[in-house]
């Protein structure tokens, strides 16, 4: 009997999760289909259940649901309570456990693009549900400083102090967009921008861009947008105007899925085959 695995989301259907997880199956040649549930807020308690009842094997859990879902299972992993953010349900035998593989599926991005976060100082721009993964996911990795940079002040510093005692070995700093940013900008050897404001190709999406201090970044620093819709953002096409080197938010969305699968089959997730299907 294939083994069931899903996403629930509301809406899903621009997931591109299925596509790489059935590869992932087929490729290895596990006996397992992976769904998209389209999940209205109000059901999911109910569909927790159903989870249990029917014995679906491993879930991805995307927009509204990350922090709502929450409450909902049996444990969760250290990385889901710093982010507050679950993103993926692993299933021990009755027990449904909570994890988010968005920060470790960050880092490991970022080190596949040769970036050594080891004492790293970087800035985060945002305040959102991305911008604490990469926060949390720069920390975990070995950075030393992260500036966490937003339009609203007191989010920047809500977020920061929030996650400070879940990154010992970070200094976690706040501030909002202008000079402070320009300041922070100046020290720093990675930029992660972890804000909605570079989706699509809007003039809104480059104002948002050329608004920013790229100018005073070393030449050494790296640019990371993690919107991977376009994949080259106006900001990364400023950033590589600039000559300074960029990643993209493609290799975070592998990288969390591959990790999922990782945990949830015990076996090694096929990059190649998972990132062709992306
Ligand atoms: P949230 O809605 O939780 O947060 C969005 C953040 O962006 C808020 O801090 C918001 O500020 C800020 N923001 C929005 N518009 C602007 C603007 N014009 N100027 C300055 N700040 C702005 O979204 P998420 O954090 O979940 O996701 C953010 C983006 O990250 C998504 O668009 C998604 O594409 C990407 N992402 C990529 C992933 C990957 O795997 N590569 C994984 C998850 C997300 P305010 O609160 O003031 O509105």
């Amino acid at each position: 009997m294939s083994a069931v695995y899903g996403i629930f989301g509301w809406p899903v259907a621009h997931s591109r999760s299925p596509a790489m997880h059935n590869a992932a199956f087929r490729a290895l040649a596990i006996d397992a289909v992976y769904v998209p549930f389209a999940v209205p807020p109000a059901q999911l308690p109910g569909a927790i259940e159903a989870v249990r009842a029917l014995g679906v094997a491993g879930l991805n859990v995307t927009l509204p649901h990350k922090s709502a879902v929450m409450p909902l299972l049996d444990e969760l992993a250290p990385a889901a309570r710093a982010i507050a953010a679950v993103n993926t349900i692993v299933r021990k035998g009755e027990r449904l456990i909570g994890d988010n593989t968005d920060a470790e599926g960050l880092a490991r991005s970022l080190l596949e693009a040769g970036v050594d976060l080891q004492g790293l100082e970087a800035v985060v721009l945002g305040a959102g549900g991305a911008a604490r993964a990469a926060t949390f996911g720069l920390a975990a990795g070995g950075a030393k400083r992260i500036t966490v940079a937003a339009r609203r002040r007191a989010a920047a510093e809500a977020l920061a102090a929030e996650l400070a005692p879940h990154c010992p070995g970070a200094e976690l700093a706040a501030c909002d967009f202008g000079a402070p940013l320009e300041r922070a900008c100046a020290g720093c050897g990675l930029l992660v921008q972890a804000t909605s404001a570079t989706l699509g190709e809007s003039a809104a999406a480059r104002a948002f861009a050329d608004a920013l201090p790229l100018h005073s970044l070393p030449r050494s620093a790296v640019v990371c947008d993690l919107v991977y819709k376009p994949l080259q953002t106006a900001l990364l096409a400023r950033a590589s105007e600039r000559g300074l080197r960029t990643v993209d938010g493609l290799g975070m969305l592998l990288h969390q899925g591959a990790l999922a699968f990782e945990h949830w089959t015990g076996q090694r997730p096929p990059i190649g085959v998972m990132r062709a299907a992306l």
